[in-house]
């Protein structure tokens, strides 16, 4: 077992002539809540796709518990599934649910790779224990929920598989900040109870570095900072420039 879960090396990713990572390099530590920040367009969608094997790299690699899945030889790397299947969890941007689909549906979806009907009956019981609410409304289409439900469902779904990592993208995004607390802590809950390692992207600076214990900033494609959350959250640059001070 290696010490940081995941290891990103050097990685550059270019949509046409754009380079939308410049050779970055991140490490997320086993067992903790690890967080980017970064402002719009800074890249942080963009790596996260990196990780799962949607955008290839053009230079340097990706490590997973020490072995590659990710790296600029096409040949050595894999495919999303593949990395899925292996113990990462992907929540993407926006919530992605299945709109048309019930809540116990969208959960089911999340359990593609699981053969085992009762495991998966038992993995949705855990789900509605984490998430009383989606309980309530499992046979409800995932439209008709709120905002902070669907990115509920959205965490669950991605949990239905077990994964070692869960890697969330801008989970505060567009809900109120009340809702925001309630999601992240679950994002601290899932962490501490069931051992799942966080690495959430945020423009929510406060939000997200209150949350970790290593945080990295995002400028452009650069890492311009990396340290101890709780540092970054004291940095003058960072104050001045994410924190609002
Ligand atoms: P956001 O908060 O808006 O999601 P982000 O930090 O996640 O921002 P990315 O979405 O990763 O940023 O985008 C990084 C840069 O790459 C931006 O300049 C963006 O316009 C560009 N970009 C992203 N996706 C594509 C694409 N499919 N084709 C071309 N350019 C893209």
């Amino acid at each position: 077992m290696s010490e940081h879960l995941i290891s990103i090396r050097d990685i550059q990713v270019n949509y046409g002539n754009i380079q939308a990572l410049k050779g970055i390099s991140i490490d997320v530590p086993e067992g903790e809540i690890c967080c980017l920040i970064g402002a719009n367009g800074a890249g942080k969608t963009t790596l996260l796709k990196a990780i799962v094997g949607l955008e290839p790299l053009v230079a340097g690699s990706i490590e997973f518990d020490g072995q590659l899945i990710a790296s600029s030889e096409k040949r050595k790397s894999l495919a999303t599934n593949e990395i899925v299947s292996r113990g990462i969890g992907l929540v993407p941007e926006g919530r992605r649910v299945f709109a048309d689909l019930t809540v116990e549906e969208n959960l089911e979806m999340g359990a593609f790779l699981i053969r085992d009907e009762a495991r998966i009956r038992e993995k949705k019981s855990e789900m509605f224990e984490l998430f009383p609410i989606l309980e309530k409304r499992r046979r409800q289409k995932a439209a008709s929920l709120s905002g902070g439900e669907q990115q509920m469902l959205a965490i669950g779904r991605a949990l239905m598989s077990s994964p070692r990592v869960l890697l969330l993208d801008e989970p505060g995004l567009g809900l109120a900040p009340l809702i925001i607390k309630h999601i992240f802590d679950i994002i601290a809950r899932v962490n501490r109870e069931e051992k799942v390692t966080v690495f959430l992207v945020e423009q929510n600076a406060r939000m997200a570095l209150s949350a970790s214990t290593k945080g990295y900033v995002m400028e452009t494609g650069t890492i311009v900072l990396a340290d101890e959350a709780r540092l970054l959250l004291e940095n003058p640059r960072v104050r001045g420039a994410y924190l609002g001070e």
